[in-house]
């Protein structure tokens, strides 16, 4: 009997007032032919040496001696649907108006009644699949308010990009972990964040920062730190490309929660202008950051694009590494500014 909180109240055992222990204790049962063991919670009268069990405690237990009954035939617990539930924001009767069940289903599941096979299986994957959510939200549209359809919609869109920036991350540390300890990282580590902040600031700075310019400004960045202070600021590593240095899988950068760019198609190519996020705030860029990201936009804010990319060709960095091959932080001595 474990004791969890002890409250001065009226006591329906022996019909006094006193201090009531509320206490948990573990039962075992047989529900539906399983063997089941959980924590029932009640009060216990000291008075009389006796447990009581309230009107409220009797809901709370039946629902976790359920619950216990779930985890042993594998089914998601009362909690677990209500998670997967809350993930998209959706409320129980929509969830039931997008699944297509009854009205109440949601409720009931949340509840004492135990979801059927194919049900939890459905749940299960909407839990882990938010495109498939999205689609049956997109279907269940007629059935749903317009407004709460386009706030859930909007939550399902965000939950996606959560999701693929997460993956992109994990993908960029993977293939540059191959570089740790190596010349071409800046002897850092990958740091994402802190190249969101780098892009943040650039933008906000830098008036028609195209995608050319952008990566040739991250690749003076760390380097000019480098050369300044031994170390790059974001671990990138940066290969050699006709148009000058770029980010090792630099089109992954682009896909970044909160790296932010307006498209526009041109005569034959896509043409991305990056602008600062709204309301975000570069809180990892230390003041030395900044002081070398100034010096960098100093050097090349009013420069065209084939202007920086003409500097670039002229870095001994640029010109002492094969093409497609990563560029060795050691050339930072010689880069052009100082
Ligand atoms: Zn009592």
């Amino acid at each position: 009997m474990e004791k969890l909180s002890r409250d001065m109240k009226f006591c329906h055992a022996c019909l006094k007032e006193h201090e009531v222990d509320t206490v948990a204790v573990t039962e075992e049962t047989i529900f539906r032919g399983k063997p089941v063991s959980f924590q029932a919670v009640y009060d216990y009268c000291s008075n009389l040496d006796q447990l009581l069990e309230t009107e409220e405690l009797i809901k709370i237990n039946q629902l976790s001696l359920i619950d216990a009954y779930r985890k042993e035939v594998n089914l998601l617990t009362s909690d677990e649907i209500r998670r997967i539930r809350e993930k998209y924001g959706v409320s129980q009767k929509d969830f039931s108006e997008i699944l297509n069940w009854g009205e109440v289903t949601i409720i009931r599941y949340e509840n004492h009644q135990i979801q059927d096979q194919a049900h939890d299986e459905v749940m299960r994957k909407i839990g882990t699949d938010t495109q498939w959510f999205k689609e049956l939200l997109v279907s269940a549209r007629e059935r749903l308010s317009e407004k709460r359809f386009k706030k859930y919609l909007d939550i399902v869109l965000q939950q996606m990009a959560l999701n693929k920036s997460s993956y992109i991350e994990s993908f960029m540390e993977a293939s540059i972990s191959k570089y740790d300890g190596t010349e071409y990282n800046g002897g850092t580590s990958l740091q994402l964040p802190l190249v969101v902040d780098m892009i943040n600031y650039l933008a906000k700075k830098v008036d028609n920062l195209f995608e050319v310019k952008l990566m040739k400004l991250l690749f003076y960045a760390d380097f000019y730190h480098y050369k300044m202070a031994g170390k790059g600021i974001s671990g990138l590593v940066y290969m050699a490309l006709p148009m000058g240095a770029a980010p090792d899988n630099y089109r992954c950068l682009l896909d970044l929660e909160n790296v932010n760019f307006i498209e526009k198609q041109e005569a034959d190519f896509i043409s991305r202008r990056f602008v600062p996020t709204a309301n975000y705030q570069s809180s990892l860029l230390s003041d030395f950051h900044k002081l070398i990201l100034d010096r960098v936009i100093e050097a090349f804010k009013d420069k065209k694009t084939d202007e920086i990319v003409i500097s670039m060709h002229n870095e001994d960095a640029y010109k002492n590494t094969s093409f497609k091959e990563p560029i060795s932080y050691n050339y930072a001595k010689t880069l052009s500014i100082d």
